[in-house]
C-alpha cells in the first residue's frame, strides 16, 4: 500500500507549517503566489500525477487565483466540496515578532520569553503546550491542511466517492476569489458530470465565552450587508446657517436611528444577531471651508439570518423616512423661532430612484459616462466609489435636494442555512457521537457561523425580490462588483462547516488547538465523508 504524505498528526503539522510559511496577506503579492504553491504540493500526489487535468489554477481578480483539485472515483455517486480561503489578515500587531508570526514552531517557542506580554488566557494556552501560534494557522491555513490530508487519503485508499478542493483567495476582504470559483464550480460539475452533495469549509471553531471547552459544528453561515445613505443637503454660509442645511446634521438623524437598532436585529433558532452598528460616517469633502458641508455619507453594518436585500432595504427605508421626518420637523421649528423661511425639506429616496431620474434627465450614456469616470480612480475603494457615483449623479440633479440617498456598499453576504437538511442532520449526530465515544469531545450545533464565510456564495435561495433589490441600488453593481445569484441558484447543495479549534483569530495570539486539529477533527472529517461515500445518499 502507498505510503501517505500527510497521514499521521505529525505530518500534518509539518505540512501547516510550510503552508504557514508561505505568507498570503489579502492584497499582497504572497496571495497572488500561493495558489501555485499549493498547485505543486497536490502535483506531489500520485492520484494528480495520474490525473494532471483534474488540477486546476483559475483566474479570480487582480492577478489573483483559485485553486481546484478533484478527486474522482468511477462508482461515487455524489460530490462533496472542500472550501478553504488561503489569504490571511496581516500581521503589523506581531511588533518586533512580525518575521515570526509566519514561523509558527519557532514562534510559539519565542513566546515563552514574552509571556508576560500575553493576556491570561493565552499564557496559560502557551504554557500548556497544547497550542501551536501564527498567523493563519487557525484561520485558515488548518481547514486547507486538513482538505489537503483528506483528499491525499481518499485517492491512495479509493474511497467510492469524488472530492473537490476548492481553496480562494480575499475571503477577508470582499470574497473576490469565492465570487470567481462560483461559475467554475458549475462549469466543473458540467464537464466531470458531477453532484453536488454537501458543501463543507473547514473555518475555525471560535469559542464562544473566555475558557470555553466545546467544540462546534456549524450548519450555516451568518449574512452580512451594508445598508449606506449619501446625505446632499444645502449650503450656505456660515454667517447664515438656516439658508441652508447641512449633511451632518441630516446625518445625525439616521445614525441615531440605524446604530442599535432592534428592528434590524434576527433571532432564529434561538441565536440572535449582532446589532447593527454604523462603520463609517463622514464628510465628502476633505478641507477646511467656512461653506457650510452639504455632502456626507454613511456606512451601516447589519447582520442576517434569513432576511434578504429587498427585506433590510425596506427596513431602512422606514428608518430613514422616520429620520427625515423628525429632521425636518426640528428644522422647520428652529426657522420659525428665527423667523427665516425653510429651504425645503428633506426627502429620502433610494438610489435606483436617482439613477432613473438622471437617466430620464440626461439619457443612459451620460450617466454610463459618470460612472465609468469614477470607476476609474484606482484609489479609492468600492465603498468610496458607491459614494461617489451617488454623489456626481445628485449633484447634477439638485432639484431631488435636500435628499437622504439610500444605497448599498459592498461586500453583500447572504445568510445561508441548512440545519433542516437530513444530510446535514445526519453529519451532525456523526460528530456528535464519534466525538464524543473517540475523544470525549462536546460537540454542539451552532446554526449561524458567526465569523462570516465564503459558504454564503453557495446554495442561494431566494424566493423574493432580494437579488434585484440589492442590483438596483448597489452604483458599483456590474463594474468593480457583482454577485453570480444566478449561479449560486443552482449550487443546490447543503452547507456545513466542520474546522479546527483556535482562538483569537486575527490577534497577534491567533493559536490553534493542536489536538484537536492534527488528531480530532481530521478523523471525524474522515470518518464523516466515509459515512456519505458509504451511504451513497442521492441528491
Ligand atoms: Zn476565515
Amino acid at each position: 500500500m502507498t505510503q501517505l504524505k500527510w497521514g499521521t498528526p505529525k505530518a500534518l503539522r509539518e505540512l501547516l507549517c510550510e503552508v504557514v510559511s508561505w505568507k498570503s496577506m489579502t492584497l499582497t503579492e504572497g496571495e497572488r503566489e500561493f495558489p501555485s504553491k499549493v498547485a505543486a504540493k497536490l502535483k506531489g500526489l500520485t492520484y494528480f500525477q495520474e490525473n494532471p487535468e483534474h488540477l486546476g489554477l483559475h483566474d479570480a481578480d487582480l492577478g489573483r487565483r483559485f485553486v481546484t483539485a478533484l478527486y474522482k472515483h468511477p462508482s461515487a455517486l455524489g460530490t462533496v466540496v472542500l472550501i478553504s480561503h488561503f489569504d490571511t489578515v496581516n500581521t503589523e500587531e506581531y511588533g518586533d515578532l512580525q518575521e515570526y508570526a509566519y514561523q509558527p514552531e519557532e514562534l510559539t517557542r519565542l513566546l515563552h520569553s514574552r509571556i508576560d506580554e500575553l493576556p491570561a488566557e493565552a499564557r496559560e494556552d502557551l504554557l500548556s503546550g497544547e497550542y501551536l501560534f501564527g498567523r493563519g494557522t487557525m484561520d485558515m491555513k488548518m481547514g486547507l491542511v486538513m482538505h489537503m490530508g483528506l483528499i491525499e487519503k481518499a485517492s491512495v485508499e479509493q474511497w467510492p466517492i469524488n472530492l473537490l478542493l476548492l481553496t480562494v483567495p480575499d475571503e477577508e476582504v470582499n470574497s473576490s476569489g469565492m465570487r470567481a470559483a462560483v461559475p467554475k464550480l458549475l462549469e466543473l460539475k458540467e464537464k466531470h458530470q458531477l453532484t453536488f452533495k454537501l458543501f463543507l469549509n473547514g473555518e475555525p471553531v471560535f469559542t464562544q465565552e473566555p475558557g470555553d471547552r466545546n467544540y462546534y459544528v456549524y450548519s450555516g453561515s451568518i449574512g452580512k450587508i451594508m445598508p449606506s445613505a449619501l446625505f446632499y443637503g444645502k449650503e450656505t454660509h456660515v454667517g447664515q446657517p438656516l439658508s441652508g442645511i447641512t449633511a451632518p446634521y441630516i446625518a445625525s438623524f439616521l445614525t441615531q436611528r440605524m446604530e442599535w437598532n432592534l428592528s434590524l436585529q434576527e433571532t432564529v433558532m434561538g441565536e440572535r444577531t449582532p446589532l447593527p452598528v454604523t462603520l463609517q460616517q463622514k464628510d465628502l469633502r476633505s478641507e477646511y471651508s467656512v461653506q457650510t458641508p452639504y455632502r456626507s455619507a454613511a456606512l451601516y453594518n447589519v447582520f442576517l439570518m434569513q432576511r434578504n436585500a429587498e427585506e433590510i432595504m425596506n427596513m431602512f427605508e422606514k428608518v430613514a423616512t422616520d429620520a427625515a421626518k423628525a429632521c425636518n420637523q426640528a428644522y422647520h421649528e428652529i426657522c420659525k423661532e428665527q423667523t427665516v423661511t425653510p429651504v425645503g425639506d428633506v426627502r429620502v429616496l433610494r438610489y435606483e430612484d436617482l439613477e432613473k431620474h438622471a437617466v430620464r434627465k440626461f439619457g443612459v450614456e451620460y450617466v454610463a459616462g459618470i460612472k465609468a469616470a469614477i470607476q476609474k480612480r484606482e484609489e479609492w475603494d468600492d465603498r468610496e466609489k458607491s459614494f461617489r457615483i451617488a454623489d456626481a449623479l445628485i449633484i447634477e440633479c439638485q432639484e431631488l435636494a435636500p435628499a437622504i440617498v439610500l444605497l448599498y456598499a459592498p461586500p453583500y453576504y447572504p445568510a445561508v442555512n441548512s440545519s433542516e437538511n437530513e444530510l446535514v442532520k445526519k453529519c451532525i449526530s456523526y460528530v456528535k457521537e464519534r466525538g464524543f465515544e473517540k475523544f470525549g469531545l462536546p460537540v454542539n450545533q451552532v446554526h449561524y457561523f458567526n465569523g462570516i464565510s465564503d459558504l454564503s456564495y453557495v446554495n442561494y435561495q431566494d424566493a423574493g425580490e432580494g437579488w434585484t433589490v440589492f442590483k438596483e441600488n448597489t452604483p458599483v453593481w456590474g463594474t468593480s462588483y457583482s454577485i453570480p445569484f444566478d449561479e449560486m441558484t443552482k449550487l443546490h447543495a447543503p452547507v456545513l462547516n466542520v474546522g479546527p479549534l483556535g482562538k483569537d483569530a486575527h490577534k497577534r495570539t491567533e493559536r490553534l488547538h493542536i489536538k484537536n486539529a492534527f488528531e480530532e477533527v481530521p478523523a471525524l472529517v474522515e470518518g464523516m465523508v466515509k459515512m456519505l461515500a458509504e451511504k451513497k445518499v442521492r441528491c
